[in-house]
């Protein structure tokens, strides 16, 4: 069987536990991950006996070629909206149950949803469906995640060769997202972070116009997007010598993360996983220095199922196949940040780490 039409058995099982009939897929890496459509206008419907995929005239022929053959493939006419579309593929008789997107449809589009089709159809919020079908990756994904990963590592390595000290923080990200691009990286996926000296101690620093100096603890946070799969990565770099301030708080981050990468494994929870590396950063007296969860889920979004934080749920035990980051972090205000991230795939024994840039302090001129 072909990934979608497994992939869309496996729906058909969750949609049964919402209690809709037909799911409508509105988000773009739902649709994608349903019918392999990679266009930027187009919805799905899956129900027992019914897959549709509609678009409009300018991804005819794309959606030709990437769209699942198990879909039929309808064209809305111009100007026509996609969801005026459904009345007409919806099944004629009874009531039906229509399961739509809660966490990402607006309530405008709800409301639109409701005026076009007419009494027999229930709308039923059934939001997280495809996300929660997405969780666990199939080998094919992982692979794509790993070969994501190693174009990242190569560029990271790339751009150190060169130097940091004198460069700023804008060419830095920069130059890291040139050498993704050029190993084949379909984009950054997501807003490179490079973070000098103070700076560091935002978790999501924008790079400014700032050079790194000597005795500056660098962030970078980075990844590639390669075939849609996302890869995400932070390291901390020294630039020269260091404070010895600086080099315990490494070591420390450094101790916490092994620590939580030892913690993960199929059947570990997710608050349980935090807190191993929570504590000893707590330990060291650097609790309200942490103030972020441990990691997240990774594919075809950076954020995804599951989390690994003191808010994780029962949801969010992990299982083998999910592909998890660790990343824990201490932040000093007006001092420095230090994070040191990998990602890697859960396992029933342990982990497997797919980063594969070195972890020990290093110190670059
Ligand atoms: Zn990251
Ligand atoms: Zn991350």
């Amino acid at each position: 069987m072909r990934p979608a039409q497994t992939r869309a058995e496996r729906l058909l099982a969750s949609l049964d536990r919402a209690g809709a009939d037909v799911l409508l897929v509105t988000d773009l890496t739902g649709v994608r991950y349903l019918t392999g459509y990679t266009g930027s206008n187009g919805l799905a419907l899956v129900g027992p006996h019914l897959r549709a995929f509609v678009t409009d005239f300018r991804y005819v022929e794309q959606a030709a070629e990437e769209v699942d053959p198990s879909y039929e493939q309808v064209v809305a006419p111009a100007p026509q909206e996609l969801p005026e579309m459904l009345p007409a593929l919806l099944p004629e008789d009874g009531i039906v149950r229509l399961g739509f997107d809660d966490v990402h449809l607006s309530v405008r589009e709800h409301a639109r949803l409701r005026d076009l089709l007419d009494d027999r159809t229930v709308l039923i919020p059934a939001g997280g469906i495809t996300e929660g079908l997405r969780r666990v990756k199939e080998p094919a994904e992982v692979e794509a995640i790993a070969a994501a990963t190693r174009v990242a590592d190569q560029a990271f390595e790339a751009v150190l060769g060169r130097g940091i000290v004198g460069r700023t923080e804008r060419e830095l990200a920069l130059a890291l997202e040139i050498e993704l691009r050029e190993r084949g990286a379909d984009a950054p996926s997501f807003e490179t972070i490079v973070a000098a000296g103070a700076h560091g101690a935002l978790p999501h620093a924008r790079p400014r116009a700032v050079a790194v100096e000597p005795g500056d603890m660098v962030v970078f946070d980075w990844g590639a997007r390669l075939r849609g799969y996302c890869s995400d990565c932070t390291r901390t770099v020294a630039a020269g010598s260091v404070s010895e301030e600086a080099r315990e708080a490494y070591e420390l981050v450094l101790r916490a993360q092994l620590a939580g990468l030892a913690a993960v494994r199929a059947g570990a929870d997710g608050r349980q996983t935090d807190a191993v590396a929570r504590e000893l950063i707590a330990a060291a007296g650097h609790g309200e220095h942490f103030g972020h969860g441990l990691g997240h889920g990774v594919g075809l979004d950076i954020h995804e199922a599951p989390r690994l934080s003191p808010r994780s749920t029962d949801a969010d035990r992990l299982l083998a196949g999910d592909v998890v980051t660790v990343e824990p972090g201490v932040y000093l205000p007006g001092k420095l940040g230090i994070r040191i991230e990998d990602l890697v795939v859960v396992r029933e024994d342990g982990c497997q780490v797919l980063t594969g840039v070195p972890k020990e302090l290093r110190i670059v001129d």
